[in-house]
């Protein structure tokens, strides 16, 4: 897809990363019985939702997920035919949008069934998973009591199939695994719930990157695969643990707009914060903290590449554009890398987070919609 836009400064999505990541960790379970889930949520963690979910499918995963009932609808209207299941909780009143659109919902009250199905025609189905709440503390059912009510529930009403059962680990990225199995055996216990109702739950699925890419023994049928598809790992003290090289997809580049050599004593940027000491080239760069491209990778020290080379910030970034100190004239126009390679150089998305210091994920999802998404086939 190449769209078209009119400033420079672009975010490259390589969708042959994504579709090898998606394949070579496809493959791992092949024989497994354990189907690959995409998880594309907050369009694609920043990728582009639809364009990933295309190359996830092509790659070998069979199913998709996303956090919201809007981001599924947006699947289905480009055509996107796959399972879609919303992790998160849909509003009651919603519940016959999800069904006329074939999209699996994730279910854990009572009495959001029993508001449900007021709004469904008597013939109409929708098809849910059942989340369990097993030490996460988010979403999701945790006593046997509520579970034998839900579940009488389901028994009395043909309109909801219960087709999944999940939840989801809270330290499946660390080191220490012993929460992990404890868990893993809460999970066991409430799946034993469901079982003495005598009930056929096609998809039983547990894992994000993390745990699946480190327990596959923990994955039951389905794998929601999020972060590892696009590259990134889970956390930086389980990398040399991945069974799969993982290969970055998203870049963010950018052109400069203006090189200007200034005598020291120039100051640059809101509250003049910087002044040069000598003689300076200046580079300005057209993106600042209304792309997500936050003032703190200035104030913590961050780094750009510009001709394979380490520049750093200068001054404050600003709402639209950014400085940057160079060690040499450049022609203006030349390409920017704010994150990705250049030359025998690279700045990983890692390294980004650990500037600002969070973590890898948070990074391009806050790049924001005004950066166009170029893609690379
Ligand atoms: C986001 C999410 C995932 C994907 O997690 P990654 O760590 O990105 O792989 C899996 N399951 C649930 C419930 C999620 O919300």
């Amino acid at each position: 897809m190449s769209q078209l836009f009119y400033r420079d400064t672009w975010a490259e999505i390589d969708l042959r990363a994504i579709a090898q990541n998606v394949s070579s960790i496809s493959e791992l379970y092949k024989n497994k019985g354990v189907h690959v889930m995409a998880v594309v949520k907050a369009n694609g963690y920043g990728h582009g939702a639809i364009e990933v979910a295309k190359t996830a499918l092509q790659s070998g995963a069979s199913y998709l997920a996303v956090a919201l009932l809007d981001e599924a609808i947006e699947l289905r209207d480009a055509g996107i035919n796959a399972p879609i299941l919303v992790l998160g909780r849909i509003r009651p009143e919603d519940v016959q949008v999800a069904a006329r659109l074939d999209i699996m919902v994730t279910v854990f009250q009572v009495d959001w069934l029993e508001q449900a199905k007021d709004f469904l025609e008597k013939e109409e189905q929708i098809q849910l998973h059942l989340k369990f709440d097993t030490g996460m503390g988010r979403i999701g059912l945790r006593t046997k009591d509520e579970a034998q009510l839900l579940l009488q529930f389901l028994k009395d009403h043909e309109q909801f199939q219960l087709i999944g059962i999940f939840t989801h680990f809270a330290t499946a990225d660390e080191l220490d695994v012993s929460y992990v199995e404890e868990q893993h055996s809460r999970f066991k216990e409430m799946l034993e719930w469901v079982h003495e109702w005598d009930m056929n739950v096609p998809l039983i699925h547990t894992g994000n990157s993390a745990a699946g890419l480190r327990f596959p023994e923990k994955m039951f049928t389905l794998f929601r695969l999020g972060i590892s598809m696009y590259g990134l790992t889970p956390s930086p003290e389980i990398t040399e643990e991945l069974p799969v090289k993982l290969k970055q997809a998203f870049s963010l580049k950018s052109r400069l707009v203006q090189v200007k050599e200034l005598p020291p004593g120039e100051s640059i940027s809101y509250g003049a914060t910087y002044v040069t000491k000598e003689n300076e080239w200046i580079g300005t760069i057209p993106i600042g903290y209304a792309d997500g491209w936050l003032r703190y990778h200035s104030t913590a020290g961050g780094e750009v590449l510009v001709n394979g080379e380490r520049v750093p910030f200068v001054g404050r970034i600003c709402m639209d554009q950014c400085m940057v100190k160079l060690s040499e004239k450049v022609e203006t126009g030349t390409v920017v890398t704010l994150i990705g390679e250049d030359g025998n150089d690279k700045i990983t998305m890692d390294e980004v987070a650990a500037r600002l210091g969070t973590i890898n994920y948070e990074i391009p999802c806050v790049i924001g919609a005004r950066v166009p998404r170029v893609y690379v086939k």
